[in-house]
């Protein structure tokens, strides 16, 4: 099979190695807890180490901070809201989130490969994904902190005070950014937790706050693992609790809150459907097919892990695939060449696995490419399965990794059913030639975003969320400020 696909595909000898240098990266040895502007040390004097999961080396130590340096952080945003932030002129408030946009900008060739290092991804995405969003999300909400009557006409706007947002590792700064940026910009003040295994680049960003001159304790950023967390989700004083992560630690969240005042929005887990028509340009959506699901190794929410295939063009999608597949490379991230980096941990890279296992045993059919993989770090090959059931937990269940689930279909009410049918309802992607199927579809698909004849875009312009498990609340927009103001 791998002769004949490599002939098949024209690809037969391997890329050079162009990696990317990590010489100007500037990493400390080990971290504290940005509170109140300042590095302040963990109570318990605890710190954990962070490691670069394509090497499994160490990178550096992070602190990890418990309930009551959360307290400390919380007090420290509390004062800031009451005795600065609140008060300065919006236009102010709009200058600083400028300022920070530019400083990333500045700053983003760094960033991409600390982006890189300490979460697995390929450099090409840090570099021309993530970190180019991260600023745009600046930029955009800075144009909003002085508009914002006119984003809710004949209301009056009001900030919320203390924002706790807790975040992912699959786009980790990118994720700090959609919620820190709408925060500032409607004059709240925040403590962010980044996720353990990748708080390096949150970490930089206090770095990059601190050097902007932002006021003392208006971002705060407390590390550690879950309990530091709840800590935050606990605090009384905290007035807003953003969360993106797994769909179970978001009910946990939502249970403990329930009966406060507090105000939440949640983007948790999905299992998006990419639907495929016989009238789609075929060759276009296998690009976006494996764009969809092999992109940032699946560690995307949105991901396209189940794919439909209308049943005439079934074999001729499945077999480009395979194709296709077999000329991704995976291996080292900081390589430029590198399609598909390391999954994040240890602990993902089981996960992905044992779902691999289930795959097999509940009779789907499953074919990987026939790449090699380094001898160190965490990698898994991509991997599609076919003869795949509704009822197989791979097609229902979130995998956060590179493998897709096909199944296919003759009419479009059956597409609709089964694409619905499962918990989740973040996102979805539609493939046709006929706008009117588009329109059609995007109608009747439970999902808070439906890409057509594309996948995975994004932009700060945009509002991402869900329905049903994948959470409530918009992130990005206009939508998105609505989530930061009374
Ligand atoms: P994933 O499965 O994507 O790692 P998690 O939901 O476990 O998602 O983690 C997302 C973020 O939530 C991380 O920053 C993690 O430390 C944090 N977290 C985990 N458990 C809790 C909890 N009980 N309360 C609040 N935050 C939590």
């Amino acid at each position: 099979m791998k002769n004949e696909n490599k002939a098949l595909s024209g690809w037969d000898a391997p890329y050079a190695a162009a990696p990317e240098s990590s010489s100007h990266a500037k990493i400390k040895k080990q971290y504290d807890l940005f509170i109140g502007g300042k590095w302040v040390k963990p109570s318990s004097g605890k710190y954990f180490d962070t490691i670069n999961p394509a090497t499994e080396l160490k990178i550096a130590e992070i602190a990890e901070a418990n309930a009551s340096d959360v307290d400390l952080a919380v007090k420290s945003s509390r004062k800031a809201y009451d005795t600065v932030w609140s008060k300065l002129p919006a236009k102010e408030r709009g200058k600083y989130l400028f300022r920070i946009a530019r400083m990333i900008q500045e700053r983003s060739r760094e960033l991409a490969v600390i982006e890189t290092m300490d979460g697995g991804k390929s450099i090409r995405e840090s570099r021309d994904i993530d970190i180019p969003l991260v600023s745009a999300h600046f930029f955009y909400y800075a144009g909003w902190a002085d508009k914002l009557e006119y984003a809710f006409p004949n209301r009056k706007v009001q900030s919320l005070g203390v924002a706790g947002q807790i975040i992912p590792w699959n786009f980790p700064l990118l994720m700090a950014a959609w919620k820190i940026a709408p925060a500032l910009a409607c004059g709240n003040t925040v403590v962010l937790k980044p996720a353990e295994t990748t708080s390096l680049t949150a970490l930089k960003l206090a770095e990059i706050i601190q050097d902007s001159g932002l006021p003392d304790g208006v971002v705060n950023i407390v590390t550690g693992f879950g309990a530091t967390g709840a800590a935050i989700v606990k605090h009384p004083d905290v007035n807003k609790v953003a969360f993106t992560g797994s769909t179970d630690v978001g009910k946990l969240i939502q249970k403990s809150i329930a009966g406060t005042d507090k105000k939440l929005t949640l983007e948790l887990g999905g299992k998006a459907a990419n639907i495929i028509f016989d009238d789609a340009p075929i060759d276009q959506a296998i690009e976006g097919i494996i764009n969809g699901i092999f992109f940032n190794q699946g560690h995307v929410c949105c991901a396209g892990s189940r794919l439909f295939v209308q049943e005439n063009v079934a074999d001729l999608v499945i077999s480009k695939l395979k194709r296709r597949m077999e000329t991704l490379i995976v291996g080292d991230p900081m390589d430029k060449n590198t399609d598909i980096g390391a999954i994040n941990s240890k602990q993902q890279l089981k996960t992905i696995t044992d779902y691999i296992e289930i795959g097999k045993n509940e009779g789907a059919e499953m074919f990987q490419s026939s790449c090699s993989l380094p001898g160190k770090g965490f990698f898994v090959r991509p991997t599609l399965f076919t003869n795949v059931a509704q009822s197989h937990r791979i097609s229902r269940e979130e995998i956060f990794g590179p493998v897709l689930a096909i199944q296919t279909f003759r009419t479009i009410e059956e597409v609709v059913e089964k694409a619905n049918n499962v918990p989740y309802g973040l996102s979805a992607g539609v493939w046709t030639d006929k706008g009117s199927k588009i329109f059609n579809l995007t109608q009747k698909l439970r999902a808070g975003v439906v890409w057509a004849n594309t996948y995975n875009k994004f932009d700060p312009t945009s509002p991402f969320g869900g329905y049903k498990e994948s959470g409530f609340g918009r992130e990005g927009g206009m939508h998105g400020l609505d989530a930061y103001l009374k």
